[in-house]
């Protein structure tokens, strides 16, 4: 047998690792300094009543000879993609519920989906960027290449051109950088996918945090996308399900036989998410799971604003924190990534993620995320005060 050296070719990711590493040997130093961790990039609230409700309900049904429920579809059960496309068409968007695949989140499907695509084709990632899209087509042997996002375009990149590609990723609201294209520049980069054959990946894992209406929330609402755009979405970030596990993913059946061959390849290495977790995450979808998944959702956007109305007040260069959980500031005095977390912990015993984690762009840049308590987050703001106001 031969391993795939592609393997080899990963860099290893030290970036959370030492983050912890860090911590831990600060604190193990200054046992009396209250640690604010600013960094995590998961979600606090617990999942809402009416998901649990939903849920409870579903375990009860599995305990009765009638409704127990064995293997269910691999691309998902009719109520939740039915639940799904409505969604959508409430935005104006049609789909076929056979366009809608139901996923245990949208990291899978992010990297699953390249079985559908050739080892020759050429990706473009931004950087900075969410680790996976990188990582994935390097496990597979696929050319990588990037689009600088940086101060210069608020981190929100434009198609050259002159780039060829065949497979790019788009992640709006960003991860890590909080950056959010609108529908002119969203528009750019369909007629660039469309002029050149090319397949957007488009990850809105955090729609829900758009309040604009003027802000895209699919790539789909804009025109052409549906025959060059693959959209992968989470209930991670809209609902609180990262230890729950559910995303869905839209394949249009415009996109000609990818559609197909994506149910084709789901039904021969996956086997559905529980039956359980998609009555959770349809109930996301009824009014009363809506009005209770937006309090937790404005609950951690208030506290972006805290955050980044700290940063405006303090002079620190920021984009994100108005349609994102995310606050990519730019390091005051022009410290290195590094050097500021090392200078935060220390002075403020705040912990946030180095910039330069994501890629070149983002040495001298950090993240900062509104997903810590409101008591946590205005205090961490009234430390970053006295250190740079
Ligand atoms: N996409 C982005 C940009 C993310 O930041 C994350 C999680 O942090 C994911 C996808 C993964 O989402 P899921 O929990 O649905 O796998």
């Amino acid at each position: 047998m031969n391993l795939n050296e592609n393997y080899e070719k990963l860099e290893e990711s030290y970036l959370f690792s030492t983050v912890a590493k860090k911590v831990k040997a600060y604190s193990e130093t200054n046992p009396d300094k209250k640690i604010i961790k600013l960094g995590i990039g998961d979600v606090t609230k617990p999942l809402c009543e009416a998901v649990i409700d939903a849920m409870h309900k579903a375990v009860d049904e599995m305990s009765v000879q009638e409704t127990f429920r064995g293997y269910g579809p691999e691309q998902g059960y009719g109520f939740l993609r039915g639940a799904i496309k409505e969604y959508y068409s409430k935005r104006g968007i049609e789909f076929g519920i056979e366009e809608i695949f139901i996923s245990d989140g949208a990291k899978s499907d992010l990297g699953n989906i390249l079985d559908l695509f050739s080892i020759n084709n050429t990706v473009l990632v931004p950087d900075p960027v969410y680790p996976v899209y990188v990582d994935t087509n390097i496990m597979a042997g696929r050319k990588v290449i990037y689009i600088d996002a940086n101060g210069e375009n608020e981190f929100l990149p434009m198609p050259n051109k002159e780039q060829k590609a065949d497979l790019i990723y788009i992640c709006s609201p960003n991860n890590p950088t909080g950056a959010v294209y609108n529908r002119n520049q969203l528009k750019e980069w369909v007629d660039y996918a469309r002029s050149m054959d090319a397949i957007i990946l488009f990850d809105s894992a955090y729609e829900c945090f758009i309040s604009d209406s003027n802000l895209p929330r699919s790539i789909y609402e804009i025109e052409g996308a549906k025959s060059c755009a693959i959209e992968f979405c989470s209930f991670s970030k809209m609902a609180g399900f990262t230890g729950t596990r559910c995303g869905y993913t839209v394949i249009p059946n415009e996109l000609g036989k990818l559609n197909r061959m994506w149910l084709r390849r789901q039904s021969t290495k996956f086997n559905g998410v529980p039956y359980v977790v998609q009555r959770g995450a349809e109930a996301v979808f009824t009014e009363v799971g809506q009005k209770e998944i937006y309090e937790n959702i404005n609950y951690y956007k208030e506290n972006a604003k805290i955050i980044s109305d700290t940063l405006k007040d303090c002079n620190i260069w920021h984009v994100g924190g108005k349609h994102s959980p995310y606050i990519w500031l730019k390091c005051p005095n022009n410290m290195k990534s590094w050097e500021f977390f090392d200078y935060l912990l220390e002075n403020a015993q705040v912990v946030g993620t180095p910039g330069a984690g994501f890629g070149k762009n983002g040495e001298g840049y950090f993240r900062l995320t509104s997903f810590g308590s409101r008591e946590n987050t205005i205090e961490a703001m009234g430390r970053f005060v006295k250190l740079f106001k």
